[in-house]
């Protein structure tokens, strides 16, 4: 569904932020990017995104250019939606009319409908008239994604949408968002820091080091079988 090939970007002559990098993803698929602090997690994600322009090869999505010479495709188009670490929900409205912006899908008559169900996706279907200042930080997020995922895009880029919560907050909001998302059959592709949470949630991890792709595959062949010693230092220790 997900056709990345060889891209490659440097923001400047002298640093390399993604070296040539090809690889797919299925549709339906969850996908984990990891990789040290600057080994270029946030910049692929972007790209991907059609938010940064690739130096070189690019990127479709099934038919369609997203980068590249010919992309014919520009930020904010439907199929696709991305949620960056520093999401902001609006203050002055409600978590529903927050949702309800998003939609454009949707004849107005049922777009509420369509509210109520992604709030009962999420577990937050008691909050739809609370403004964003009255839910934590992990409702808040939860409902950033709903918001995304609101006009049914094929894809949703979310870059760390876990890493501010707590270890048993981040564990619930991640299996009830990843849930969500599987329930609705998107393809995601996710930034994250945490291996473990990779190995644990992931059909797909992609490894990235200094800009280059280092391994990608299943979970369970990256742990059992790291080609090299970054990878197997990164996904850590058997325990
Ligand atoms: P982190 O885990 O810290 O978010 P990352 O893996 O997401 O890191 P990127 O943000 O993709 O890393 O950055 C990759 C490299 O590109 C880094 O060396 C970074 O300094 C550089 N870089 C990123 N954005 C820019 C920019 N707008 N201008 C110049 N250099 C940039
Ligand atoms: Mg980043």
């Amino acid at each position: 569904m997900i056709q990345v090939s060889n891209v490659s970007k440097s923001y400047t002559p002298e640093s390399v932020a993604l070296q040539p990098i090809t690889f797919n993803i299925e549709a339906g698929e969850v996908v984990y990017i990891i990789g040290e602090s600057g080994s270029g997690k946030s910049t692929l994600l972007k790209i991907i995104a059609g938010l940064e322009d690739a130096d070189s090869g690019n990127v479709r999505l099934d038919d369609l250019e997203i980068t590249g010479p010919a992309h014919n495709l520009v930020p904010g188009y439907d199929e696709l939606a991305y949620v960056p670490q520093d999401f902001k929900l609006q203050q002055f409205w409600t978590v529903a009319t927050n949702i309800a912006k998003k939609i454009s899908h949707y004849p107005y008559a049922d777009k509420m409908d369509r509210v109520e169900e992604l709030l009962k996706l999420c577990k937050l279907e008691a909050y739809a008239d609370r403004y964003p200042r009255e839910l934590s930080g992990g409702q808040q997020q939860r409902i950033a994604m709903a918001a995304a995922v609101s006009d049914e895009p094929e894809v949703v880029l979310l870059d760390e949408p876990f890493s501010n919560l707590d270890l048993p907050m981040k564990a619930a909001v991640r299996k009830d968002i990843i849930g969500m998302l599987r329930k609705l059959g998107i393809t995601v592709v996710l930034v994250s820091h945490d291996p473990a949470e990779a190995l644990a949630v992931a059909d797909k991890i992609i490894i990235l080091q200094e800009g280059k792709l280092e391994q990608i595959g299943r979970p369970v062949d990256l742990y059992q079988n790291p080609t090299s010693h970054y990878a197997a230092k990164f996904l850590g220790p058997i325990n």
